[in-house]
């Protein structure tokens, strides 16, 4: 009789379920709702050999070796980093909202004067929520988490979930970052890419 079940072949069961097999030397099956293995980060290839993302594109990102060593047994990689730029105004800009999302939408003494505050105030390199912003007293700061608010979550939540922002809960619209830094990437980990087969 087999020893081990496993319900659900994403990627943790997955793991699991090759840990078990592989170091435990134990028989294991895995059983799943879908009809495919992967959960969430299926994807395949259709009659005109395109690879399709059936839930949506997915992007291995992670900082620890062990990780990316483990999961380069199965695939070679496409290189790939993240950008997301957002339709504000007319303009394309980097999301997370970052120094240089702020240097194109306002004018350079304003931009500026924001850029320099924001160091001083949280240093470089660091992801501060707008709900910190606007709890510096500063009116600047204040200022832009307003702005971030309006220009970025509050109409794409609107048109994406099609809920009111009074309906969201603060603790998750506070959540949503400006980058104080000029690298213009979604994820910043040390390992990024696209299994280069699906
Ligand atoms: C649109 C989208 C984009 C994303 N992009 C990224 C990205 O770019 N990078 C990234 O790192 N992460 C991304 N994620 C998150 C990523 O999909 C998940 O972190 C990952 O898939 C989680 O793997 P999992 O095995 O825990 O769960 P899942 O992938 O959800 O797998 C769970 C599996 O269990 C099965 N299951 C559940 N309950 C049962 C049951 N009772 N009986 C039988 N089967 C069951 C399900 O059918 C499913 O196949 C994204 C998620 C979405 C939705």
């Amino acid at each position: 009789m087999v020893k081990n079940l496993i319900v659900g072949c994403g990627f943790s069961g997955a793991t699991l379920a090759h840990k078990i097999a592989t170091e435990l030397n134990e028989e294991v099956v895995v059983i799943d709702a879908k009809n495919h293995i992967g959960g969430n980060c299926y994807d395949y290839y259709d009659h005109n050999g395109i690879c399709i993302h059936q839930y949506g594109t997915h992007i291995f990102h992670t900082n620890l070796k062990n990780v990316w060593d483990f999961v380069s047994q199965f695939t070679k990689w496409n290189p790939y980093m993240h950008t997301v730029k957002g339709l504000i105004d007319g303009q394309l800009v980097p999301i997370p909202f970052n120094l240089n999302s702020i240097h194109q939408v306002f004018p350079k003494s304003i931009a500026d004067k924001l850029e320099t505050k924001l160091i001083e105030k949280f240093g470089f390199n660091v992801k501060v929520p707008i709900l910190q912003l606007r709890g510096t007293g500063d009116k600047d700061l204040e200022f832009l988490a307003d702005y971030i608010y309006e220009k970025i979550f509050l109409y794409y939540t609107l048109k994406q979930w099609g809920m009111k922002p009074e309906d969201l809960d603060p603790a998750v619209t506070g959540r949503v970052p400006v980058y104080i830094s000029r690298d213009d990437r979604y994820f910043q980990d040390k390992y990024q890419g696209i299994p280069l087969q699906g």
